[in-house]
C-alpha cells in the first residue's frame, strides 16, 4: 500500500496515531512521542513529552498495548524538558531502562544543565522559551547509554543514529526495511518560528529548534545525514509526520538550502560540551524584553493552548505553566532500583 501524506494530527486526541507499520505517535501539548512497535510484540517508547503528562501517555499506551502493557525500555532523542519531562515517572512506573547516547548522559544523570536557551533569536518559540528550562534531570540508575553498535534494545529492526547539534548527544532512529526516520528535534515538519504555525500545524521541514539548538554547524551536517537516508517516512519530535515522497523530497530540499540563523548567542560560536557536560558557553546576547515578554508570553501561550483545546493532557495546566528551572530535578536516590 503507498502511503501518501496524510498521517493525521494527534493533537487533541486520546489516542495515537499510525505512522508507520508498527509506528504510531501521540502530540502532548507540542510535542510527540513515538510508540515504536507492534501491539502484538515487543515495543519502546521514544521519547516521554513534557512533565507530568505521563498520565495521559499511560492511558494512550494502554489503549494500544493492553492494560499493565510496559515497554522493553524508554528511548531519549535527547534530554530537554520537552523530551524527557516525564521520562522518570513512566521509568519509574514501568521499571524500565532509560537509554541515551553517551553525550547526553550528564543531562540525565545531574551532572550539568545544558546551554541556556536564546530567546532573542526571534520567532514564536524564541519568544516562549524565556519560561522554558534549560536544567538536566537525574534519573539515576535507570540511565543507560545506548549501545555502541547502533543497535537499538528491544527492536532489532532499528538502529540510532547520531545526530548531534541541536544537543551533543541528539540521536535519530532509522528503520531500513521501510525507510522510516524518528528524528527527533534535528529537524522539525512544522514551523516553531510561527505563531500561525503552531495553531495549524501545517507540515514543512524546518530547522531544529532555534533558542536551544547549541551548534549550528553540526546541527546542518545531521540534517544532510538524515537527508542522504531517502527515508520514506519523516517523523520528528515537533510537527505532523509526513510519509511518501514529498517528506523525502522536502527534506532534501531542506538539507540543501540550510542555512543557520542570522543572528543568536550559539550562531556565531557554538556551545562546547563533553561526555561531563557543558565545558564552554558563548557570551550572553541581551534580553531587551523580558519583563514585558513574560506577561505576553504567558497570554500567548495560553491563547495558543486554548486553539488547541489540549483537554486530553493528564495535567494539562501544570504541563502549560510557566517552567521553573528548580524542583524539575529528580533525585537519585528516588530512583534507584
Ligand atoms: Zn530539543
Ligand atoms: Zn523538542
Amino acid at each position: 500500500m503507498q502511503r501518501n501524506a496524510d498521517i493525521a494530527s494527534s493533537r487533541n486526541h486520546a489516542s495515537s496515531e499510525p505512522v508507520a507499520p508498527g509506528v504510531e505517535y501521540l502530540t502532548t501539548v507540542f510535542v510527540n512521542l513515538y510508540l515504536v512497535g507492534a501491539p502484538d510484540g515487543p515495543w519502546i517508547l521514544l521519547d516521554t513529552g513534557l512533565p507530568k503528562t505521563d498520565a495521559l501517555t499511560l492511558r494512550v499506551v494502554e489503549k494500544r498495548y493492553g492494560t499493565g502493557a510496559r515497554p522493553e525500555a524508554i528511548i531519549l532523542t535527547h534530554g530537554h524538558f520537552d523530551h524527557a519531562g516525564s521520562a522518570g515517572a513512566l521509568a519509574d512506573e514501568w521499571n524500565v531502562p532509560i537509554y541515551a547516547h553517551p553525550l547526553e548522559l550528564p543531562y540525565l544523570t545531574g551532572r550539568s544543565d545544558y546551554p541556556p536557551q536564546d530567546p532573542t533569536m526571534g520567532g514564536a518559540i524564541a519568544f516562549l522559551s524565556r519560561f522554558f528550562p534549560h536544567t538536566g534531570y537525574d534519573f539515576g540508575t535507570r540511565v543507560r547509554p545506548l549501545p555502541e553498535d547502533g543497535s537499538v534494545p528491544g527492536m532489532p529492526d532499528w538502529r540510532w543514529i547520531h545526530t548531534p547539534g541541536h544537543t551533543p548527544g541528539h540521536v535519530s532512529l532509522f528503520r531500513e526495511a521501510d525507510r522510516t526516520l524518528l528524528a527527533g528535534d534535528a529537524f522539525t515538519t512544522m514551523d516553531l518560528d510561527s505563531w500561525l504555525a503552531n495553531v495549524t500545524e501545517e507540515r514543512e521541514i524546518h530547522q531544529p529548534p532555534a533558542p536551544f539548538t547549541s551548534d549550528w554547524d553540526v546541527a546542518r551536517r545531521s540534517v544532510e545525514r538524515l537527508a542522504d537516508l531517502e527515508p520514506a517516512t519523516v517523523a520528528a519530535g515537533h510537527g505532523i509526520p509526513m510519509a511518501g515522497p514529498r517528506g523525502a523530497a522536502r527534506l532534501r530540499r531542506f538539507a540543501e538550502h540550510f542555512n543557520p540563523p542570522q543572528r543568536g548567542r550559539y550562531v556565531g560560536q557554538p556551545a562546547r560540551a563533553d561526555e561531563g557536560g557543558v565545558t564552554y558557553l558563548p557570551p550572553p546576547v541581551p534580553d531587551p524584553l523580558p519583563r514585558r515578554a513574560a506577561v505576553a508570553a504567558t497570554a500567548a501561550a495560553a491563547t495558543i493552548i486554548f486553539l488547541r483545546g489540549d483537554r486530553g493532557a493528564g495535567s494539562p495546566r501544570a504541563a502549560t505553566a510557566p517552567y521553573r528551572p528548580d524542583g524539575r530535578r529528580r533525585s537519585r536516590s528516588a530512583h534507584a532500583r
